[in-house]
């Protein structure tokens, strides 16, 4: 089904590309102000605290959340959600959010039929029925094939572009860090050199892997039955790169499975009444790593011009822990490690208010390191648990709703308790 000879397909990829700069610098967020009022931590500090420890939570961990999915028929939900279903969990979660437009138009202007785009910094994608409904005159169409609407969306249709669409999720996976520190996966390896898997593909490096992503998995055992006609295979340089790509480290594989799949699943679900609930999500953890790293940089920086050793120390553990969140989609160990270096913060801020308690008898450096070392623990501890246990144990006792119950609940409050408990222990064992 050589549609994209006939019909190509753009994304909003380089749309999306430039939304980056005006975001770029939000205001540092700070994970929970010194004050002086030690036990009585106040409502809304206590309430922003365990906001961000969750965002922190989410950007850590592998997510396995689905997209909202809006405007579809229940026959196009049920394609899509089969599809999904066949991909890896870790390329479907880039996706926040995917809507079935009636048409879409084509961002460069041309005459092209567009059948889907997507945003990269939020995964919100569009599907246009109108594309994925044509069928085929000729029977097998060659380059010279002709299409025309139909009715109904062709499924066929819909799977490949919704598989194409998933793979430039896949590309940007990583999202505002890794766009902003050398780009996309497609940007190195094999891809945007022939051969390519069809036409479209020959356009740019983003295409080919998104065609090859396509490609790659339509190949795969979970959806045959889509034909394949006349396009030539992936080459064994992009095949055994793009297998190398879909490997599973050992954090997406402890959710990639039924349990969390459907919990997944439910909570798509729940938000596509209002998908801005889920890719606002997505947006708003990059940009809180994001701000983790810019206003530990500029504490970092005005500590040390200042002699200021306690703002110093605070400033780099705000930058340590942007990157390793930044960076996760690299290697699932900066996850925990960045829930470490947050839970030592907020461990020295709890030995801090503990010192400026009126009475105060334990205001060594030994507090505060043991303190540090508490939340440290803690906030891993807590931050990795809460969301997972809790999906778990939800799961468990009610299903995929209980899951999501129990996601909601175990990420706002794991880090948050984690990091609390554990420099209160720290302060304890201290003192
Ligand atoms: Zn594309």
């Amino acid at each position: 089904m050589s549609v994209h000879a006939l019909s190509p397909r753009a994304s909003f990829a380089n749309a999306g590309a430039f939304l980056t700069p005006s975001i770029a610098k939000p205001t540092p967020l700070q994970i929970a102000p010194a004050t002086a009022s030690r036990p009585q931590d106040d409502a809304w500090s206590v309430t922003l605290g365990a906001g961000k420890g969750a965002l922190y939570s989410q950007a850590a961990l592998p997510s396995f959340l689905y997209p909202a999915i809006s405007g579809a028929t229940a026959a196009e939900r049920a394609v899509i959600l089969e599809t999904l279903d066949a991909l890896p969990l870790k390329d479907v979660s880039t996706i926040g959010s995917i809507k079935m437009v009636p048409h879409i138009g084509n961002p460069y202007g041309g005459n092209g039929l567009v059948l889907g785009a997507t945003r990269v910094l939020t995964g919100d994608m569009e599907l246009s029925r109108f594309g994925n409904s044509l069928r085929e005159v000729q029977g097998f169409a060659g380059p010279t094939g002709r299409f025309e609407p139909s009715d109904t969306v062709n499924p066929a249709m819909l799977r490949g572009t919704l598989a194409h669409e998933v793979g430039h999720g896949h590309d940007y996976q990583g999202g505002l860090v890794r766009m902003l520190t050398g780009g996309e996966e497609s940007h190195g390896g094999p891809w945007g050199e022939p051969p390519h898997v069809s036409k479209y593909a020959e356009t740019t490096a983003r295409e080919d892997f998104a065609e090859s992503y396509q490609r790659y998995h339509l190949d795969r055992e979970q959806l045959r039955g889509t034909p394949s006609y006349d396009r030539p295979g992936l080459s064994a340089e992009k095949r055994a790169a793009m297998e190398e790509s879909e490997r599973l480290n050992f954090a997406e594989r402890v959710v990639d499975n039924e349990m969390f799949r459907e919990t997944g699943r439910k909570f798509g679900e729940i938000t596509s009444a209002a998908p801005i609930l889920r890719t606002g999500l997505a947006l708003v953890g990059q940009l809180a790593t994001l701000s983790l790293i810019t206003g530990g940089v500029s504490r970092t920086f005005s500590g040390i011009a200042n002699g200021n050793g306690h703002a110093t120390v605070r400033g780099a553990l705000d930058l340590g822990a942007g990157l390793g969140l930044g960076f996760a989609y690299a290697n699932p160990l900066l996850g925990p490690a960045a829930l470490a270096l947050l839970g030592a913060k907020a461990g020295l801020d709890r030995a801090d208010r503990d010192a400026a308690a009126p009475n105060s008898s334990h205001a060594t450096p030994k507090v505060a390191a043991a303190a540090a070392v508490g939340g440290a623990l803690g906030g891993v501890a807590g931050g990795v648990v809460g969301p997972l246990g809790g999906t778990a144990l939800g799961y468990t006792v009610a299903g995929p709703i209980g899951g999501v119950v129990g996601l909601v609940v175990g990420s706002v409050s794991g880090f948050a308790l984690g990091s609390a408990l554990g420099a209160e222990a720290g302060i304890a064992i201290a003192s």
